[in-house]
């Protein structure tokens, strides 16, 4: 494929750096294919209630009592035909089959025939204002890139110009995203300045005057790195007689990456209770 350089850096190179984030580039083609066709094929959206409303709503299918919270795994170790999972508080329960649902990092440390890839990184700040304080563009449902390379901010948006749900009336919920951040050299203080000179370059002169810091969301571990070969390392989905694995370092690194790992996870276990 044949795209200018101008389309390279000024969009693929922020857009995808977005999505993988990954400025690189380095994705692999087959990924990097899959997601633009699913940009292609549909729309662009953010749940009205929150991402947690995923899991929530996949949970509410099932009965209460076969689910059990804060009960992390320590270890699980094959026990004659079963598996014997332990949590941190020590309690011990067989299973005749069992699948490692956590992130690749978590499924490693349970498991080393599963391999531990490189992490990509990401730090969000949400900023909160008075609607009447919102430059104008971002009164828009639009997402806004860093074509420059200049930084720091990647992709922006204002979410509740996406969906009102977001932010309390009158208000307004903004998310200024950054993919690379070095921390050895970069302050908060010295970080937020340079978003301040960023968002006036992007949206006027006072662009964030009275918009107030909510939080600032550093996520070290946000998606495995999906370079080739990253992809030639992803664990099958049937590592063991019973012992399965699902999760985005199975098949993509997405939601929808998740979502089909945990149906082919599903799907063989059905398969193997039926052998
Ligand atoms: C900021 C950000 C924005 C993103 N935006 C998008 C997006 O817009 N669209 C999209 O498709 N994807 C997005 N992603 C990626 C998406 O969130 C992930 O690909 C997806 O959540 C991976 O799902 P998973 O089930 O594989 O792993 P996880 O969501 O990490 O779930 C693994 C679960 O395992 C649990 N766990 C870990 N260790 C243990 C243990 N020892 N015992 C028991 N439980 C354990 C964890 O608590 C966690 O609940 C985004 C990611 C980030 C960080």
């Amino acid at each position: 494929m044949d795209l200018g350089i101008a389309t390279v850096d000024g969009f693929m190179r922020s857009f995808f750096g977005g999505v993988f984030l990954d400025r690189t580039l380095g994705t692999d083609f087959s990924q990097f294919q899959y997601i633009f066709s699913t940009f292609a094929r549909g729309q662009t959206v953010v749940p009205a209630l929150g991402m947690g409303e995923i899991p929530k709503q996949i949970a509410a299918l099932l009965p209460a009592e076969r689910i059990r919270l804060r009960a992390p795994v320590s270890s699980i170790a094959r026990r004659g035909k079963s598996f014997a999972v332990r949590t941190a508080n020590g309690n011990e329960s067989l299973f005749d089959a069992v699948v490692l649902a956590t992130d690749m990092s978590a499924a490693h440390a349970l498991d080393p025939r599963i391999n531990a890839r490189a992490w990509c990184s990401n730090v969000t700040f949400y900023w909160a204002c008075d609607v009447g304080r919102l430059p104008a563009p971002l009164h828009q449902p639009t997402l806004f890139l860093d074509g420059t390379g200049d930084g720091p901010v990647n992709h922006a948006a204002c979410l509740s110009s996406v969906a009102p749900e977001y932010a309390p009336a009158g208000q307004s919920l903004i998310a200024l995203n950054m993919v690379e951040v070095d921390w050895a050299a970069e302050s908060m203080s010295s970080l937020t300045a340079r978003m301040v000179v960023q968002m006036e370059r992007w949206f006027g002169t006072g662009a964030m005057r009275g918009w107030r810091l909510l939080r600032m969301d550093r996520i070290v571990r946000a998606l495995p790195r999906q370079h080739t070969a990253d992809i030639h390392a992803r664990p099958s989905t049937e590592i063991d007689d019973g012992m399965f694995v699902a999760g985005d370092h199975v098949t993509d690194g997405s939601i929808d990456g998740a979502v089909r790992s945990g149906t082919l996870a599903s799907e063989a276990v059905l398969r193997w209770f039926n052998r």
